[in-house]
């Protein structure tokens, strides 16, 4: 994989940054977004090997992870948290890759924890190993969690995971962490279409009542390796057209400008989904994401293909104040808009992994 990035040291010669970091005047992109959420991949491993993700002849034997000393550490997480805190971020989501795969990820939500009281913190797991994480992660400080989940029926899901692994266990993920506070839980499905798109009204029936909120999300063509054609994509209008013939939905307001999910609430009051539309309804105009891959390149749209190298700036003894000036200075000439202008010919560009990049 070409892990292409854009050398930054020129940045360093930039004027501090001025702005505010929250509120009017925040500092924005060339399409006036600002910079609200980060999104960090702490391993580029997963023992999940999803076939619209990770796919096995691609991510076999003879695959190249990252080795340790490439891949961020802790100390160094915290720290880049904190600059891009300090330019307006007030979400941090902890993802990869799998996270519970990292060792001592309970200690790197407490050190963000402690270092950020006030910032929300989130993390994204296949829920494999949930269940034995998921009151240490709570007492760490994690706010809230979401967990992937294609199917409820076990050959699907192996299907899609191809990893032989079981629902039961990722359903026993799901109750331990309701049960140790980390709700309400999102459960996203991927849906494929001719794969399992035949279990949307299924996963809905489920979750109903429960109190955690299943998401469906078109299948999208990140990286390059998925195969991605748009005949599988799922409209996540037919994904709300098919729940709400089995139960009637309403529409409901997002949470806040930017929400990633549509909401539907069901008229019985059971409780609501929600759907992701990045490709038949794309979200870039409202998009405040920003994404530290696992050896700390900074990427500003899930399918950018071209990463900042943070970790170099670090390494070379960059102090935090020309971090945030880099930082500052990449975030204001950011006019990525790949799911406005995405065409026929467009999945065949070649993009980093969500792996990687950090889902
Ligand atoms: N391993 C964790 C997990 O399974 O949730 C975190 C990383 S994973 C890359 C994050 C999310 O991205 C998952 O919900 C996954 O289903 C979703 N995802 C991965 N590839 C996708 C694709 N091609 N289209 C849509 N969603 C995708």
């Amino acid at each position: 994989m070409d892990r292409a990035v854009i050398p930054i040291a020129e940045h360093r010669t930039l004027p501090i940054p001025h702005a505010q970091a929250r509120g009017e005047g925040a500092m924005r992109d060339l399409r006036a977004r600002a910079l609200r959420d980060l999104r960090i991949s702490v391993t580029d491993r997963c023992n999940f090997r999803c076939i619209y993700c990770m796919p096995r002849d691609v991510f076999g034997p003879d695959y190249e992870f990252l080795p340790h000393s490439e891949i961020l550490t802790f100390e160094e997480v915290v720290r880049l948290a904190g600059v891009f805190h300090g330019l307006g971020t007030e979400k941090i989501r902890l993802t990869g890759g799998e996270p519970l795969l990292r060792k001592g990820i309970d200690r790197l939500v407490a050190m963000l924890r402690e270092a950020l009281p006030a910032v929300d913190l989130t993390l994204t797991t296949n829920g494999s190993a949930l269940k034995a994480h998921a009151r240490a992660l709570k007492a760490a400080g994690l706010d809230r969690i979401t967990v992937s989940l294609d199917s409820l029926d076990e050959a699907t899901f192996q299907k899609m995971n191809d990893a032989d692994f079981p629902v039961a266990k990722v359903l026993e993920g799901i109750e331990a962490a309701a049960a140790a506070g980390l709700g309400p839980i999102k459960v996203n499905m991927v849906v494929k279409r001719g794969v399992n798109d035949h279990q949307v009204v299924d996963m809905a029936r489920h979750f109903r009542g429960s109190g955690h909120i299943v998401r469906f999300i078109e299948f999208m063509d990140v990286g390059s390796t998925n195969g991605w054609r748009m005949d599988d994509v799922v409209p996540s209008a037919e994904v709300v057209y098919r729940v709400s013939e089995q139960f009637p939905l309403e529409p409901v307001e997002a949470n806040y400008r930017g929400e990633v999910a549509d909401r539907w609430r069901y008229l019985d009051g059971k409780g609501e989904i929600g759907v992701i539309s990045s490709v038949t309804r794309a979200f870039c105009a409202t998009c405040t994401r920003a994404r530290i891959s696992t050896d700390g390149h900074l990427y500003t749209c899930l399918f950018a293909q071209r990463g900042y190298d943070l970790k170099g700036l670090m390494r070379a003894g960059a102090a935090d104040e020309s971090l945030a000036i880099a930082v500052d200075a990449i975030w204001r000439s950011r006019d990525d808009r790949y799911s406005e202008i995405r065409t026929a010919a467009t999945p065949r560009e070649p993009k980093v992994e969500m792996s990687y990049i950090g889902g």
